[in-house]
């Protein structure tokens, strides 16, 4: 038996007890010790949905985990039972237009783990045991907690959004880069931009707390725009000052600034995701600006990984919360307070086996 943490409707989440099946061919049966609340995870509990992906049937949340291979099936490569590993949620299809591209992360037929997008809902990694394809997990040493091999996801995300930025923009040394937003994906866009090389990092956000925690993970300056906004206004001067913003909001107000604060033919990498807003296209056209959507990751997982078992990127630094998941509702509640709150995480009963 294992336990579940599944969203049956809006603001319904149950933890349940239920059986599972040893893994298959390819398959390995992990037990998991952590798991990491996306924004994602929680506007499905709060509203039901984003945008216009809706949960429609009942769903285990939780794209960000990892944990010990306890079983393996038959042809399951080189693990075995008590390697530690990193789970990548994504399993693109292979066969189709984009996956014969290289462009798997806009896969026709994408099953990511925790996500309501396709129907059946792709089920979610927030359980005890979970039986999942071998080549989703990426082995990871005893030097790494599991808790930050849970941040390997996220890390995914921002990786792919600066390769993205420096396809456009050229490599980020040397540049001034504002981050906007300073969650979890904000610290860890910093934390890399810092590792580029990049000569300021400018970071806001509306809470002194999250503001911390960027400090640590390399900005050079942190504004708090809901009580001190003006202190932007120095980015504003003749036409703008920044180079590259990573806009981790997705909130009008500071995709405004961002706009006003870059240069002409600057960079905005837009990696937060919100439905529709609204969008100044005077500055955007006037500025001629390069506007990047950013979407999920494809080879960048394993650099990740590597990026964190090597201590490189501090992401245990942005873990403010570990709650058993026997308190999700306690640590959802958490995730969504940004005044206290960057990364939160489930703790589930793989986190002993690891020990
Ligand atoms: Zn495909």
């Amino acid at each position: 038996m294992t336990r579940v943490c599944r969203l049956h409707a809006q603001n319904d989440l149950r933890i349940e007890t239920e059986p599972f099946t040893g893994p298959g061919p390819g398959e390995v049966l992990v037990a998991v010790s952590a798991g990491g609340i996306c924004g994602s995870d929680m506007h499905y509990l709060q509203d039901g949905g984003i945008g216009t992906i809706r949960v429609r049937e009942p769903i285990i949340l939780g794209h960000e985990a990892a944990g010990t291979v306890v079983a393996v099936g038959p042809d399951a490569g080189d693990l075995a039972p008590g390697d530690r590993v990193a789970l990548n949620p994504s399993q693109p299809c292979g066969a189709c237009r984009f996956c014969a591209e290289e462009q798997e992360r806009h896969c026709l037929n994408m099953r990511f783990k925790g996500s309501a997008m396709r129907l059946p809902h792709e089920q979610g990694m927030f359980r005890d045991r979970l039986v999942i394809r071998a080549a989703q997990c990426i082995k990871v040493g005893a030097e790494v907690s599991l808790s930050a091999a849970a941040c390997a996801e996220p890390l995914s995300v921002c990786l792919h959004a600066l390769n993205r930025a420096e396809a456009v923009a050229g490599p980020l040394a040397g540049k001034r880069v504002l981050v906007t937003g300073a969650g979890p994906i904000g610290a860890l866009c910093t934390a890399l931009a810092a590792r580029r090389g990049a000569a300021e990092i400018v970071v806001t956000d509306l809470q002194d707390r999250t503001l911390g925690i960027a400090r640590e993970m390399g900005a050079t300056r942190t504004v708090n725009v809901a009580t001190n906004a003006d202190d932007m206004a120095c980015y504003e001067a003749e036409k703008g000052q920044i180079d590259v913003v990573f806009e981790c909001s997705a909130a009008a107000p500071a995709l405004r600034m961002a706009l006003a604060c870059l240069r002409p033919l600057g960079t905005l990498a837009q990696v937060g995701v919100a439905g529709e807003i609204p969008l100044p296209l005077n500055v955007l056209v006037g500025k001629e600006i390069h506007f990047v959507g950013c979407q999920r990751f494809d080879a960048e997982f394993p650099e990740a990984v590597a990026l964190i078992a090597s201590g490189t990127i501090p992401v245990e630094r942005m873990v403010t919360g570990v709650y058993p998941v026997e308190q999700a509702a306690e640590a959802f509640a958490a995730a969504a307070d940004r005044s206290r709150s960057v990364k939160v995480q489930l703790a589930f009963d793989g986190s002993e086996v690891s020990a």
